[in-house]
């Protein structure tokens, strides 16, 4: 086992299966986030690498010696690096191709079964190939969360029904516990999320895994200390909390941006809980909400929730956190005057460096397609609500056409402008994905 240091750890993950920029400007962002003051980087490359276990697989934008190069950035600015690979779950984007179709969990696509005959050999196989990709790593994340079809297919109800005390966990630990012993055998201290445990109400059976894994116990909505945590400690494993820096909820499909409010709440609160019981802590940014889900907006847009993650008394002291407050309020009511008022004042606020300034234009952007989309919501509703009214009161004709007619009229050439915006912010940034995500925010106007 490499030599693990006991400090506290404040790790940033990053998701590569949503809008990731080029290496070039990757290199760029390390230097941001070793500033803000993280202790080390989670990659999880998903499909954006050339995995060759998954051979065909991955839609890959980096192969080995790019992430060479970004881990040599992140050695050169102190930051550890680790990988994180999915054993179990979250796997459809190597599920849905044909050749790895044979290992899906049912008809799942998300999930692979665990006792199928090749699993173990080739999760094995990409526990290998993640860590001679990261050296240098002293832990891997071997995720593990939301295997939401356990327990489904034949062989695994077989062996359930075998060892029904533990029921369709038992399946879940036995996978778990023998991938996680193949990392400590190659000297690195496996991690996996916890939610299994706590969503099984079975917090205590996480004692069945080897004694150097690590549960990090993601909880996005909400301020910490969680009840999960403390039940998770029973197992006497060490805990890490998880908290989100960028993640969506039912807003995910039809905003660009997201309010900052919640992602700091949840962000501080897991720092002080790190602090209050020195442990450590995995600041999250999610790229989709899913495989097979819509792109989340750029990592721009979380500028602030970086700078909070990394360092409280940063964000604390930041030129921009009043605000901020007054921003993530407007964007709770999500009324158009006040959105539009808060549009017009990000262009005052003062930028120390160019990355400041990409987030504030990239936030300027995201306002707009949210004040876009609420507007064509409020009038959609308010004309069939109008035309009822009309049977019983009669219609005021201007003002019919002023908040119906004419706001239809103005819409098409506005979002035409907001598309050659975010285009050039896009090539400016060197982001990927610009089709899809234009594509998916221009569906809600269709
Ligand atoms: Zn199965």
């Amino acid at each position: 086992m490499k030599s693990c240091d006991r400090a506290i750890e404040n790790w940033l993950h990053l998701d590569f299966k949503g809008v990731i920029p080029s290496k070039r400007k990757l290199l760029k962002w390390i230097e941001f986030f070793a500033d803000c003051g993280f202790s080390g980087i989670i990659f999880e490359l998903d499909c954006r690498y050339a995995w060759k276990t998954w051979e065909k697989a991955a839609t890959p934008l980096f192969f080995e010696k790019d992430i060479a190069e970004i881990l040599d950035k992140c050695r050169e600015f102190g930051l550890k690096t680790a990988p994180l690979i999915q054993i179990h779950g979250h796997l459809e984007w190597i599920l849905k191709n044909e050749p790895y179709a044979r290992l899906k969990e049912a008809d799942h696509v998300n999930e692979l079964c665990p006792n199928h005959p090749d699993t173990g050999a080739l999760i094995k196989l990409w526990i290998d190939e993640a860590a001679s990709l990261f050296p240098d790593a002293e832990i891997i994340h071997l995720g593990a969360d939301e295997t939401w079809n356990l327990g489904t297919c034949p062989k695994c109800l077989m062996e359930i029904s075998k060892d029904p005390a533990k029921g369709k966990m038992g399946v879940y630990i036995k996978h778990a516990a023998a991938m996680c012993r193949h990392a400590v055998a190659k000297g690195l201290r496996p991690v996996i999320w916890a939610d299994m445990f706590w969503r099984e109400k079975c917090c205590e059976l996480a004692s069945l895994l080897p004694k150097e894994t690590i549960l990090s116990d993601w909880q996005y909505t909400g301020k910490a200390p969680f009840k999960s945590t403390a039940e998770l400690k029973k197992s006497g494993l060490d805990v890490w909390g998880a908290s989100s820096a960028r993640c969506a909820w039912y807003e995910h499909f039809h905003q660009a941006e997201q309010i900052p409010a919640q992602r700091l709440e949840n962000v501080l609160s897991w720092n002080r809980w790190s602090a209050k019981n020195q442990s450590s802590v995995i600041h999250t940014t999610w790229g989709r909400p899913g495989n097979m889900w819509n792109l989340y907006p750029p990592w721009h847009g979380q500028l602030p929730v970086f700078i909070a993650a990394g360092n409280d008394e940063k964000w604390k002291n930041h030129h921009w956190r009043k605000f901020f407050d007054k921003l993530s309020g407007a964007m709770l009511r999500c009324w158009p005057h006040e959105l539009e008022k808060i549009i017009a004042d990000i262009k005052k606020l003062e930028c120390r460096n160019e990355m400041e300034r990409e987030s504030l234009r990239w936030r300027e952007l995201g306002l707009r397609y949210n004040l876009m989309e609420k507007e064509r919501h409020l009038r959609i509703t308010g004309d069939k609500c109008a035309a009822v009214t009309m049977k019983y009161t009669g219609r005021d004709e201007a003002m019919y056409n002023r908040y119906f007619v004419a706001a239809a009229e103005k819409e098409p050439d506005a979002l035409k402008q907001w598309k050659i915006e975010v285009s050039k912010f896009w090539a400016d940034n060197e982001l990927s994905d610009l089709s899809e995500f234009l594509e998916e925010r221009e569906s809600v106007f269709n």
